[in-house]
């Protein structure tokens, strides 16, 4: 293979995945492998450029045809210094400098970003915001995570902390988040979340279709939710459009705060798709103000679990193209 590629890495604390990816936001190929969690950091940094360069072994793509490499990264991370503050998931982790351990080890300029800006930018380059303007993308899976794309470039904010929307408060002294604040949209409207008060409210004695499940013990998910809904299911309805109001309430408040072209929803809760997108769209319209010429466009997400990887990658093709010229590049 001649064509020139880049490197995506998308790091989890369960599993990481790393995928070639051509510069139209193609993956050529893609593998992933456990995070061993227990390891030093550079060893895990070494197990992840291992299976890249497997990968490029395998497809037998030379050196000079590789552009550099992206990498997604839970943070929060400091972008100057291209360290790991710290993580949740990752407890070896305090100050690592990834972004150069990462560069020595492949010998290739890499890029660095946190994970959901990440996959926020796969979905603006290759995904549902490709040849659009600027984006928000909401991905509603255990937590809300959520990135910004203005004017082609991830928000970072003064503190390297802006796009921290699903920690947006709708709903003040509401449920407590582990952030520490109350009523965050992240405890509303979240595939998990959905899942955790639906639990809750039959534990409190309210009768659904979900009960002998939750006498027995068995976990419920956002699948389950929506499916009981589906039968007709009132705790499940009611909860499950309380979510939809809420994230549209957020949707109005980014819409104020970025007036971007598309809010894009992912993750676990939006592949409920038309059952998510158009209770959204419909409380997004009832709450937002009068002005119809500057609303967002609410979409679902395109790429499902590889945003990440192949956002990765993008951030290390707009990192050559910033740096030299398209035509420069080796067809
Ligand atoms: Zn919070």
């Amino acid at each position: 293979m001649t064509q020139p590629i880049a490197i995506g890495i998308d790091f989890g604390g369960t599993n990481f995945k790393v995928a070639l990816v051509a510069e139209d936001g193609r993956v050529l190929v893609k593998s992933s492998a456990p995070t061993d969690t227990t390891a030093t950091p550079e060893s895990v940094i070494a197990q992840v450029a291992n299976l890249a360069e497997s990968l490029l072994d395998d497809g037998h793509i030379a050196r000079e045809n590789v552009v550099g490499a992206g990498l997604g990264s839970p943070g929060p991370l400091d972008f100057d210094r291209g360290m790991v503050i710290h993580s949740v998931n990752l407890p070896t982790w305090e100050n690592v400098p990834v972004r150069d351990l990462l560069a020595k080890r492949l010998n290739l300029p890499v890029a660095l970003d946190n994970d959901a800006n990440a996959a926020a930018f796969g979905e603006y380059w290759a995904g549902a915001g490709k040849g659009g303007g600027d984006f928000v993308m909401l991905t509603l899976g255990t937590g809300l995570g959520a990135g910004v794309v203005l004017g082609g470039k991830i928000l970072h904010g003064h503190y390297d902390n802006a796009g921290e929307l699903g920690h947006m408060i709708v709903v003040p002294g509401g449920l407590p988040c582990g952030c520490g604040q109350r009523g965050c949209v992240e405890q509303y409207a979240a595939a998990a979340t959905v899942a955790r008060r639906v639990h809750r409210a039959i534990e409190e004695g309210e009768d659904s279709l979900l009960s002998p499940m939750v006498k027995e013990g068995v976990s419920i998910d956002a699948k389950t939710v929506v499916e009981a809904m589906g039968k007709g299911d009132a705790v499940c309805k009611r909860i499950w459009d309380e979510a939809c109001t809420y994230l549209a309430i957020a949707c109005v408040n980014i819409q104020h705060a970025f007036n971007p072209e598309s809010i894009v929803l992912g993750g676990g809760m939006a592949e409920a798709g038309d059952v998510v997108l158009d209770p959204v769209r419909s409380h997004f319209a009832r709450n937002t103000w009068r002005l119809e010429s500057d609303r967002p466009h609410i979409r679902l997400a395109a790429l499902g679990y590889d945003a990440g990887v192949i956002g990765a990658a993008g951030l290390a093709w707009n990192a050559v193209a910033e740096v030299r010229p398209r035509d420069s590049l080796t067809p």
